[in-house]
């Protein structure tokens, strides 16, 4: 029964990589980034929880939707 072992533990393995590339595809950046990428300050974890891939603090966000804001006027 060790050839049906294999088997079984291969597909584990095959089901672990793809639940692993597809997590990569959500973080381009390969992890969530901590620091803004505005002003490179730290970006608090609780705001990083609230939203995935956050990339700006708050006070750049607000900022630069202000600025978008603006532009399309
Ligand atoms: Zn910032």
């Amino acid at each position: 029964m060790a050839d049906l072992a294999d088997k079984a533990e291969a597909l584990e393995q095959r089901v672990r990589d793809e639940a692993l590339a597809r997590s990569r595809e959500q973080l381009p950046h390969g992890a969530s980034r901590s620091n803004c990428m505005h002003c490179g300050n730290p970006i608090p974890s609780a705001r990083r929880h609230a939203l995935p891939g956050v990339e700006r603090c708050a006070p750049c966000q607000q900022l630069l939707e202000r600025q978008e804001r603006r532009s399309s006027w």
